[in-house]
């Protein structure tokens, strides 16, 4: 396996810390609005991670937090998104936390985004955060202000690595200004006090107050993975901030590199800009719905772009990757009535070919080339095993094919075979036979299509 850590900007060879064992801690959301599509793509690219590494026999263990407090609107200057949220909508940041994360995994399952093995809230483990910060301070790495307790960034060594930063170009920006005393630009909050108006707030050795959202992640990714663990997912945009501070975190409070591989899903993007709440172009799961597409529709679309590039969300091509579900769907009805094949070697190199797809730094457009590769050998060599062979394949696109297939009314017998039928009339170029093959598919209620990717059958209104 094949992974790009971010750390190296290379693709390297994936060596796990325990034989046969991949730990892997996920940024999860912050839980005060609804999640967008573009969140999403970056946890359908979590999601296929921990799918391959299952597929190719490794036990995963996957933990997410949820961002329940200390996400503030500017980094750490600004309201709490949760008190933004509670304000909004006249309830309390609990009651905002609690829908939305509810919201957030329904919306995950139906992308069939496996949830992870733990969850785990900032607001239940303040006290796992303050443990971690002492150890911080214990070790030198942080003083005062009247802001709370802040990290020195200068006294890691390895900071600027993980961002690229050029930290002697950096100004001093909007954390200076609320905070004259910050030694370096670049020095960010551990834990917040002197916050009056912040509804949600901890005793502490540094007086009343908050933690960072940075801290968060620290503390609860070595809690349940331990003080080395494999790999840290997130979108591109953490690796500069979030990520930085973590890792540096991380280092001053164990003395050690936890993370050892980062990987970061790009954006995706409406047009040049990102999809997000500043950009205020937002497109939920659910707005997807009422248009007509299914979830499975936008998995797809995410399938069809490496997740290191970004990916422009149109229209045009969510339908195109709706058409090609159904496609496959379609291949799947005939598919899975034909009889097997006594010999089903040939699958073995579409096989070996899927496997090497996604195990090379998670390529599934390749490996959905794979896919198609073999419906269109199929149609020539009819084998019930190749929807066998893809239904294996869903194991790591999760696009949920059999239960898809089997909510959808089935095409009858009869028109599946005349649909073989005249597959094979095609193929031996009998075009007399296959237009009356498809006039009877027609009689009985179907149209048969020829796509690209194959004939597809469509019930008649
Ligand atoms: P947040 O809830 O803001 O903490 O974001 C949750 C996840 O979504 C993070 O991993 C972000 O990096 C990611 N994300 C935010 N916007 C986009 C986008 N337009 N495309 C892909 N991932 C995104
Ligand atoms: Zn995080």
């Amino acid at each position: 396996m094949k992974i790009y850590n971010t750390l190296t900007r290379r693709k390297e060879e994936f060596t796990p810390l325990e034989p046969g064992k991949v730990k892997i801690y996920t940024c999860g959301p912050t839980v005060y609005a609804y999640a967008h599509i573009g969140n999403f793509r970056s946890y359908v690219f979590s999601d296929i991670m921990r799918r391959t590494f299952e597929y190719l026999g490794y036990q995963v263990r996957q933990v997410m937090n949820i961002t329940d407090v200390g996400h503030l609107t500017t980094d750490e200057v600004g309201t709490d998104k949760l008190e933004l949220g509670a304000a909004r909508e006249g309830k309390t940041p609990e009651e905002i936390a609690r829908f939305y994360e509810k919201a957030f995994f329904e919306d995950a399952a139906k992308l069939n985004i496996q949830k992870p093995h733990i969850t785990c809230r900032a607001t239940e483990h303040i006290q796992d955060m303050i443990a971690l910060i002492r150890r911080i301070e214990a070790n030198g790495f942080a003083y005062h202000t009247k802001v709370g307790l802040i990290f020195d960034t200068m006294k890691y060594q390895d900071y600027a690595r993980l961002g690229r930063l050029k930290l002697d170009e950096q100004k001093a920006g909007a954390r200076v200004d609320v905070d004259p005393d910050r030694k370096n630009p670049s020095d960010f909050a551990l834990w917040i006090t002197n916050q009056p108006k912040h509804l949600m707030q901890w005793d502490s050795p540094w007086g009343k107050g908050f933690p960072s959202w940075h801290i968060e992640c620290s503390a609860m990714s070595i809690k349940y993975l331990g003080e080395r663990f494999d790999i840290h997912t997130g979108g591109v945009d953490h690796i500069p901030v979030h990520h930085t501070n973590e890792k540096a975190q991380n280092f001053a409070a164990t003395g050690k590199e936890v993370v050892r591989y980062w990987v970061h899903g790009a954006f995706l993007t409406l047009g040049v800009t990102r999809m997000g709440k500043s950009e205020g172009n937002l497109v939920t799961i659910s707005e997807l719905e009422s248009q007509g597409f299914e979830p499975a529709a936008f998995r797809y679309l995410c399938l069809t772009a490496l997740y290191r590039s970004p990916l422009n969300f149109t229209e045009k091509s969510l339908k195109s990757a709706q058409n090609s579900l159904h496609g496959l769907l379609d291949f799947g009805r005939i598919a899975s009535g034909w009889p097997e094949h006594e010999d089903s070697s040939w699958l073995k190199p579409y096989q070996e070919e899927f496997r090497s797809a996604v195990a090379d730094d998670l390529n599934v457009p390749q490996a959905l080339a794979v896919v198609w590769n073999l419906v269109h050998k199929a149609n020539k060599q009819p084998d019930r095993n190749t929807w066998n062979t893809i239904l294996d394949f869903d194991r790591v696109l999760g696009l949920g094919l059999k239960h898809l297939l089997s909510i959808t009314s089935p095409v009858p017998e009869e028109v599946r075979r005349l649909a073989q039928e005249r597959e094979q009339a095609r193929t031996r170029k009998d075009w007399a036979e296959a237009d009356r093959l498809r006039g009877r598919i027609t009689e009985l209620g179907y149209a048969i299509e020829d796509t690209p990717k194959g004939p597809r059958l469509k019930p008649q209104p």
